[in-house]
């Protein structure tokens, strides 16, 4: 197969083939809200998805990759294509938390905008929980006066944050989280091998994309190393500093996945859920809870942009911190 050719994942197909049959039906909603499983950016899919309703000789879920539409969709040339997503901050280079008023008023004028091709226009909004009150309330107007043959996608990975407002206006479609089975076909196609892929799809709750990130970043090796540093942390013969800095190697996002992961460990293993009844004294109910805040205030603590020195320190203080809890649960 053809490499360069845009792709979709086998889990994705359903909805693909749902938008396609009520388009060949002419049924296309004029806003749908599609909720997606995992994290992982799916840019990627909402572009696949809006090229397949472009594209003018699909065939099955493949789009032909020669039409006009496909090749302005490939070179990211359609006039009739939008995509609204997080930007970069100008001043910060930073990516914005937030999908602006601005940003959505450009859209809305984009959208109004008479057609360039005999096609519908799409406007694609993702990660579409990032847009802000105002965001939401300016698209709202559109949403309720829809313009002709005008498809609007929102896509996001948390539904429950869409105000409920927007979401009564769009048709739900929901992408079902891969089967175990899917997912491991899939890791193997990629060239994972099936141990390996079992193992970091544990690491990764399931999710294959991510199981292919963390393994693409031998976060196996990661937390083996942590694991041992950690013991010696512990009993003294390591300092913080030095635990800190064997991390600091990885990317944030991997260091702070790392680390919720050990604070979920330590909080299962405290919670009684699979403890013995030594491990249930009086004193590990006082630590059980102590654990369960420092880890609601790492998630807080670990938010830093970049490996910098914020970061170190931030991860300095969580880990001294655990140390503590962990060493008065010993006494
Ligand atoms: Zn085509």
């Amino acid at each position: 197969m053809d490499d360069d050719r845009p792709q979709f994942l086998p889990w994705q197909a359903d909805i693909l083939q749902r938008a396609l049959s009520l388009q060949q039906q002419q049924h296309l909603p004029h806003a749908v809200l599609i909720d997606t499983p995992g994290e992982q950016d799916i840019t990627g899919f909402g572009r696949y998805l809006s090229m397949l309703l472009l594209c003018d000789n699909p065939s099955g879920l493949s789009v032909c990759a020669v039409c006009e539409a496909c090749r302005m969709m490939q070179a990211d040339t359609y006039a009739d294509f939008n995509l609204v997503t997080l930007e970069h901050n100008e001043k910060t280079k930073k990516l914005n938390k937030n999908i602006n008023i601005e940003q959505i008023r450009k859209l809305i004028h984009e959208v109004n905008l008479t057609r360039q091709y005999e096609r519908m226009k799409i406007a694609l909004i993702y990660p579409a929980e990032a847009m802000n009150k105002s965001s939401a309330n300016a698209l709202l107007k559109t949403l309720e006066e829809p313009a002709a043959r005008v498809l609007i996608m929102l896509v996001t990975h948390n539904p429950g944050h869409i105000p409920v407002t927007l979401r009564s206006r769009c048709q739900s479609w929901s992408i079902n989280p891969p089967t175990r089975e899917q997912a491991l076909n899939w890791l193997r196609e990629q060239g994972v091998e099936d141990a390996t892929a079992t193992s970091y799809l544990q690491f990764a709750s399931g999710d294959p994309v991510l199981a292919l990130e963390l393994q693409r970043n031998d976060y196996a090796s990661l937390v083996a190393q942590f694991k041992s540093s950690f013991s010696q942390f512990l009993r003294g013969e390591l300092s913080v500093s030095d635990l800190c800095r064997g991390l600091l190697s990885a990317e944030t996002a991997i260091i702070r996945r790392l680390i919720n992961m050990t604070l979920n460990a330590y909080c299962y293993q405290s919670s009684g859920v699979d403890a013995d009844a030594e491990s249930r004294s009086g004193a590990d109910r006082r630590s059980a809870q102590a654990l369960l805040e420092l880890r609601h205030r790492a998630q807080y603590q670990l938010q830093v942009e970049e490996n910098n020195l914020d970061l170190q320190l931030q991860l300095e203080d969580v880990l001294i911190s655990l140390k503590q809890i962990l060493s008065r649960r010993l006494i």
